[in-house]
C-alpha cells in the first residue's frame, strides 16, 4: 500500500504523526495512507514558499511561461497514470478522469499566456512631464483548498495561474484523492519549477486551519461544500487575506414546450449521472413546462435511467460508484426523506444490483413532482439523484430556479431564441447553459456561481484568476529637466489648474 507524502522544498516528506486511509470506491478496499500535516510541516511549507517567493517574483514572466510549457507537456506524457489514480481513489470512470486532466490542462495553456496577461496600462503625460502605469505585482504566498470531486482539475484551476502570476503556492488536496496533486507538484518541479514555488500538504480539517492562521499566506482558494467555504471565507477574510470560497450547488435545467426532449434528455442524462452527480455542475433538477413536456421528458429519462450502466470506473461504464461510505449514506438518507416528505419516487438506485456489491455503488434515482421545500429539493445531494418539478409556464419555472439558496449553474433547453435570451438575462446564476447542460466555462473565462455558491468577488481561474494572484500597483514618475526650477505647492496636485486651466 502507497503511502501519500507532502511534498515541500521539491522533496517528499513524511511530516506528521497521523494518517488518514486512502480506500477505492470500487471495491472499498483501502489503496493508500495520506499523511496529515501537523504545525511544523505547515510551518516548513510556508517557510519555504516565502523564501521560493522572494527569487521567482523576480523571473520575467516569459521564463515563467517556459516552466510553465514544460510542465504541460511532462502532463500530458504521464496522462495514462494521472487518469487511473484519478479514477482509483475517486471512482469516477477512465474516460471522465481524462476529460477531467484536459480541463486541467487548458488551464496550464491559459497560464502560459502569463505575459500577456500581466500587460498593465500605461498613460503618458498625466501631469507636466508626469506619466503613470499600474502594473500587475503578486501577493506572496498563497494556499488552495481543494475538493474530491477533481483531483486534478480544481487544483489546476488554481496553482498554474498563481505560480504563472509570479506566486508561491501550497496546495492541500482533498485526504480522499491525495496522490494526484503530489503527482502533478512532482512534474512541475521536473519542468524546471524552482523547490519551494510549488508544495504540496496533506492532510484534512486541520491542516487547512494551520495553514488559514499562518501570518505569511496572503492569499485563500478554496473549493468545496458550501458551509465550509462560509467558514473559511469568514476566517481568511479576518486574518486580512484575499479569498475566495466556491461552495456547493444546486444547478437546474429548464425544458420548455418546444424543446427538442429527446436531445435535452441524452444531455440531461450525462449531465445528471456522469461522475455519480458528484460533480458542481451536475445538473440535479429538471424543470419541465407543461404537462406534455412532463410526460415525455419523464417517460424517457426512466427508460434511459433504468437503462444506466453502473460499474467500476476502469472498465469505463457510465457511472461508477460514490467516492465514499459516508457520501453514499448521506444520499440513502435524502432519498428516504423525499419518499418520506411525498414526492414520487420513479427510479430507485437502491434496486439496482450493483447497490447490493462491493464498494459504493448506487443506481440512477429519478424523483417526480418534487418541491421546494423537501430536503431533497433544498439540498445539495451530491450524488446520481435527479428531481423533476412540473410547472405550467416559463415564468414559474424561472421563479423557483431565482429562489434556491444556490447559483451556480442553470439551463435552458428550447428553440425559441428570445425565450432563451430572457432566460439568460433573468436567471440568478454564475453560469448559464443554452441546449448546454454543463455550461463550465473554458479556460479563457472565469468559472464562478452566485448566491451561495461562491464567497468572495473574484471568480476562480481566466482573467479573474490573474486578478486573484496579483495586487494592482500604480506608478506615478516624474522626469524634469535639470534647469527647470522647482517651486513649493501645498495645493492638492491635479492635472489642471483649478484657477489658470478652462
Ligand atoms: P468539503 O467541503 O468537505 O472539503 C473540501 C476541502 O476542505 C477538503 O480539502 C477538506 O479537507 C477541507 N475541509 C473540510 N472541512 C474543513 C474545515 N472545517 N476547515 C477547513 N478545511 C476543511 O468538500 P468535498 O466533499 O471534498 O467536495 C464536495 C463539495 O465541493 C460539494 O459541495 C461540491 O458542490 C463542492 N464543489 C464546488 C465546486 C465549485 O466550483 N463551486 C467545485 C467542486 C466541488
Amino acid at each position: 500500500m502507497r503511502a501519500v507524502e507532502h511534498f515541500i522544498d521539491g522533496k517528499r516528506i513524511s511530516g506528521g504523526t497521523q494518517s488518514i486511509s486512502v480506500t477505492d470506491p470500487a471495491t472499498g478496499n483501502q489503496v493508500a495512507s495520506v499523511a496529515v500535516a501537523d504545525s511544523r510541516t505547515v510551518n516548513a511549507a510556508v517557510d519555504s514558499a516565502t523564501a521560493a517567493h522572494q527569487h521567482w517574483k523576480r523571473t520575467p514572466p516569459h521564463k515563467r511561461a517556459a516552466v510553465l510549457s514544460e510542465f504541460q507537456q511532462l502532463v500530458t506524457d504521464h496522462a495514462d497514470e494521472l487518469v487511473s489514480v484519478i479514477t482509483e481513489e475517486h471512482g469516477k470512470t477512465l474516460l471522465d478522469s481524462r476529460g477531467e486532466l484536459q480541463r486541467g490542462i487548458e488551464n496550464i495553456e491559459y497560464a502560459i499566456g502569463i505575459a500577456e496577461h500581466l500587460k498593465g496600462e500605461h498613460s503618458r503625460l498625466v501631469g507636466p512631464d508626469i506619466d503613470s502605469w499600474s502594473e500587475h505585482a503578486p501577493v506572496g504566498v498563497c494556499v488552495g483548498i481543494t475538493p474530491f470531486n477533481f483531483p486534478v482539475m480544481v487544483p489546476m484551476w488554481m496553482f498554474p495561474l498563481a505560480v504563472a502570476c509570479g506566486n508561491s503556492f501550497i496546495l492541500k488536496p482533498s485526504e480522499k484523492v491525495p496522490t494526484a496533486g503530489l503527482l502533478v507538484a512532482e512534474l512541475f518541479t521536473k519542468a524546471g519549477l524552482p523547490e519551494g514555488v510549488l508544495n504540496v500538504v496533506q492532510g484534512d480539517q486541520s491542516s487547512s486551519r494551520l495553514l488559514l492562521e499562518h501570518p505569511e499566506v496572503k492569499a485563500v482558494s478554496f473549493v468545496g461544500s458550501t458551509p465550509i467555504a462560509k467558514t473559511i471565507y469568514t476566517a481568511a477574510s479576518e486574518g486580512g487575506k484575499r479569498v475566495q470560497a466556491l461552495g456547493g450547488a444546486k444547478n437546474h435545467a429548464i425544458v420548455l414546450p418546444d424543446a427538442d426532449v429527446e436531445s435535452a434528455c441524452n444531455a440531461i442524462m450525462g449531465a445528471a449521472y456522469g461522475s455519480c452527480g458528484q460533480r458542481c455542475m451536475a445538473l440535479s433538477v429538471v424543470i419541465s413546462v407543461g404537462k406534455n413536456t412532463a410526460t415525455e421528458i419523464t417517460r424517457r429519462l426512466k427508460g434511459k435511467i433504468n437503462d444506466l450502466n453502473v460499474g467500476a470506473g476502469t472498465g469505463n461504464p457510465d457511472m461508477g460508484p460514490v467516492n465514499s461510505e459516508i457520501q453514499r449514506e448521506r444520499i440513502l438518507s435524502l432519498i428516504q426523506s423525499g419518499v418520506d416528505e411525498g414526492a414520487d419516487l420513479l427510479v430507485d438506485g437502491r434496486e439496482h444490483p450493483m447497490y447490493r456489491q462491493p464498494g459504493y455503488y448506487l443506481g440512477g434515482t429519478l424523483f417526480d413532482n418534487v418541491r421546494p421545500g423537501m430536503a431533497i429539493y433544498d439540498e445539495e445531494i451530491f450524488g446520481p439523484v435527479l428531481c423533476h418539478i412540473r410547472v405550467d409556464t416559463a415564468a414559474d419555472a424561472l421563479q423557483i430556479v431565482n429562489g434556491n439558496q444556490y447559483g451556480n449553474g442553470s439551463c435552458i433547453f428550447t428553440r425559441d431564441g428570445h425565450s432563451a435570451r430572457q432566460f439568460a438575462d433573468e436567471v440568478d446564476a454564475g453560469m448559464v447553459g443554452i441546449n448546454v447542460p454543463l455550461p463550465v466555462p473554458v479556460a479563457n473565462h472565469s468559472f464562478g456561481g452566485w448566491k451561495n455558491s461562491r464567497f468572495g468577488d473574484l471568480a476562480a481561474y481566466g482573467p479573474d484568476g490573474v486578478r486573484f494572484y496579483t495586487r494592482r500597483k500604480t506608478i506615478t514618475e516624474r522626469w524634469h529637466s535639470p534647469t527647470e526650477s522647482s517651486e513649493m505647492n501645498f495645493a492638492f496636485p491635479a492635472a489642471r489648474s483649478p484657477t489658470t486651466d478652462p
